[in-house]
């Protein structure tokens, strides 16, 4: 990374009484993990009947095919060997001594089995589920991670607790998010392309002295940041957290 970007950085950094990491599914790619919209992500890839996965992760296909839905959740969305990357480890360790909220659209949980406390999962979470029928709540580790889950107290259908397309963000993690980001001397945004909304209008709050943005590839709101880099986020952000 350019010295001085890094040095301008950390300096921010050290001074920031509040500072805000807003993160996409970049920041999970090292973990083993595909992204969506990098070259060979999964936005690239079909199913075998032709479905783009973008149609499988939404609320249509979930109530048209609960079953089809979760043959494809189960392969493609659930993670269980993952484990977190320097990235994820930098940030823990990071806000062990500053003030620091992660707002993040990942579903896997790694930043809090990195050990991450102040974490907004703006997209819902792989971890935790609920009956469509009573609403009893069931975290993952009480199914079997194949087929239709059923709950065992009404039989109804076991939903994920994941923001599907065409369903609205959960309000806690949002507002929460967004007041953090508002109220933020730094905003550290990576690993996203900043083309899904509404999280992408989330930078928009930020009021503080330093935003920067750590990302592969161009997205449409690089003009407003004031550092833009290009570098792999998983040496960049530990060079900074540091
Ligand atoms: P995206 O796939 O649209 O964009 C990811 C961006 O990260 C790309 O622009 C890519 O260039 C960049 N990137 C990938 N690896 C990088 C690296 N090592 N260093 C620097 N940059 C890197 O992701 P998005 O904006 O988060 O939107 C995708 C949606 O899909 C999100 O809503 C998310 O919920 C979901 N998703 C989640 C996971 C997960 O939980 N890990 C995985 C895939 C998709």
């Amino acid at each position: 990374m350019n010295p001085e970007n890094v040095s301008r950085i950390k300096d921010a950094l050290q001074k920031s009484r509040l500072t805000v990491f807003l993160g996409g599914a970049g920041v999970s790619v090292a973990s083993g993990i595909p992204d969506f919209r990098s070259p060979g992500g999964l936005y690239s890839q079909k199913r075998a009947d032709g479905r783009r996965y973008e149609e499988l992760l939404s609320s249509d296909y979930f109530f048209e095919d609960t079953k089809g839905f979760y043959d494809f959740y189960w392969e493609k969305m659930v993670a269980p060997l993952a484990k977190p990357n320097a990235a994820h480890l930098a940030l823990a360790e990071f806000e062990r001594s500053h003030s620091l909220a992660i707002l993040t659209q990942n579903i896997d949980g790694l930043h809090q089995m990195a050990g991450s406390k102040r974490v907004y999962e703006l997209h819902g979470t792989t971890a935790r589920y609920h009956c469509l029928g009573c609403g009893k709540k069931f975290g993952i580790e009480e199914l079997e991670r194949h087929g239709v889950p059923h709950c065992p107290h009404c039989g109804g259908i076991i939903k994920p607790d994941v923001v599907l397309y065409g369903e609205g963000l959960p309000e806690d993690a949002l507002f929460g998010g967004i007041e953090a980001v508002s109220k933020a001397d730094v905003l550290l945004v990576a690993g996203t392309s900043l083309r899904v909304y509404p999280v992408a209008s989330i930078p928009q709050y930020f009021r503080g002295g330093l935003a920067v943005i750590f990302n592969a590839e161009p997205t449409p709101q690089d003009v407003n940041f004031d550092i833009v880099v290009r570098d792999d986020l998983t040496t960049a952000l530990p060079e900074v957290l540091r």
